[in-house]
């Protein structure tokens, strides 16, 4: 665990502005404003032609927002970002501004559910896609021998949905650029703080702003970071086309999140560390899926990522997904929902109750460990486990 770059902890810090002359207000102003007047119509048809850095509609361009996507390109060392009304509005309009017709997207490792419903959606319009999952010395061959002369875009997910598999991405960004193929990642997992794969080589990086961006489980938002020509690209096939962009309220409060996301960060991996070191020997878990404790990613976790966050999952002892259940039921402490990232504890079955998924058993559950103290949780996954 290498710890946060503190030039990345001072962006987040001065995410809601700098002092530039007298005082500034600390955080920036909600915009709340779907239109912009203008004192000339000659500066209404230029901001017009040029609305994606010109403040005319507030579908394409609102200054509160774009304070939110200047220090998210920031931490992602990425040359722009958009912000979107949730993190699948944004995967979506990247999808539509980036795939053609009769192109193919190769998935890699595990990946959010929705994302892989939409590209199924996606072949309505022609457009297909397969999944691969690469493991070990082999991860790259897997992934060549995937590639069709069609496929446009490899997807990857790392740390992967729920199982939180590494996967070698300055392997994979090199490959893709020997054969003219655009990588993407979604960062969501490791936020913008413990890995940055554009410097790895990726082309495009996504998030979902709802977890530990916002971090207060009260905020639905995503984003997209990439060279300032592909995310003008996105804004100009994806953003204002499909409209889910983000409210300004919601921006704001996306704002104030990343102002502590370093704190939060830090004792998210402190405690989520503690409380998944203290599971590897637990009596009643089978095995615990933690990228820091995983012995054959050591290499990977090293070079890409400056440590985990909160967020791992374990294979509970339990017979059937029924005592799963009831397992999950006994817990005081940890919540019972979906989606994480914030400062309460939470807890979701992560397996197939059908038990077709070998990847997923009915016995995987997946913790997100919040603020509440890792002494109090232990104990309370103790007298949930125990019985
Ligand atoms: N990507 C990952 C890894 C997620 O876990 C989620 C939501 O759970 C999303 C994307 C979608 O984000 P949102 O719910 O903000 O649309």
């Amino acid at each position: 665990m290498r710890g946060l770059d503190s030039h990345d902890e001072l962006i987040c810090l001065r995410a809601g502005g700098q002092p530039v002359s007298g005082a500034e207000p600390v955080l920036p102003p909600i915009v709340q404003a779907s239109l912009f007047r203008h004192a000339r119509t000659a500066d209404l048809l230029d901001g017009l032609a040029h609305e994606s850095r010109r403040t005319v509609y507030s579908r394409g361009t609102n200054p509160g927002i774009r304070a939110l996507e200047t220090s998210l390109a920031a931490l992602e060392r990425a040359g722009d970002c958009r912000c979107f009304g949730s993190g699948m509005a944004a995967i979506a309009a990247t999808f539509f501004a980036v795939l053609d017709s009769g192109d193919h997207i190769l998935f890699a490792g595990d990946i959010y559910g929705p994302t892989l419903q939409l590209a199924t959606q996606l072949e309505r319009f022609g457009i297909t896609h397969s999944q691969v999952f690469p493991e070990g010395e082999s991860a790259l061959d897997t992934i060549e021998a995937a590639l069709t002369p069609a496929t446009r875009l490899i997807f990857v997910e790392s740390p992967g949905t729920m199982l939180f598999g590494l996967l070698p991405l300055e392997a994979i960004a090199r490959l893709a650029q020997s054969r003219n193929i655009l990588t993407a990642i979604d960062n969501t997992v490791a936020t913008p703080l413990l890995q940055k794969p554009i410097t790895l080589g990726f082309d495009i990086v996504l998030h979902s702003c709802s977890k530990y961006i916002g971090g207060h489980s009260d905020v639905i938002g995503g984003a997209v970071m990439a060279s300032e020509a592909l995310v003008q690209n996105i804004f100009e096939r994806g953003y204002m086309l499909l409209g889910g962009i983000q409210a300004p309220l919601d921006a704001f409060l996306l704002t104030r999140g990343l102002m502590t996301l370093p704190a939060r960060l830090k004792q998210h991996q402190a405690d989520g560390e503690v409380l998944a070191r203290a599971l590897v020997d637990h009596p009643r878990v089978r095995r615990v899926f933690h990228p820091a404790l995983d012995d054959r990613a050591a290499d990977l976790f090293e070079r890409q990522l400056r440590g985990h966050s909160g967020l791992f999952s374990i294979e509970i002892d339990a017979p059937d997904f029924d005592r799963v259940c009831a397992c999950l039921d006994r817990l005081k402490l940890f919540g019972r929902a979906v989606s994480w990232g914030g400062v309460e504890s939470l807890v979701i079955p992560a397996g197939r109750a059908d038990g077709h998924d070998p990847r997923r058993p009915f016995n995987l559950v997946r913790l997100s460990v919040g603020l509440e103290g890792p002494d109090k949780l232990l104990d309370d996954l103790d007298q949930a486990l125990g019985q």
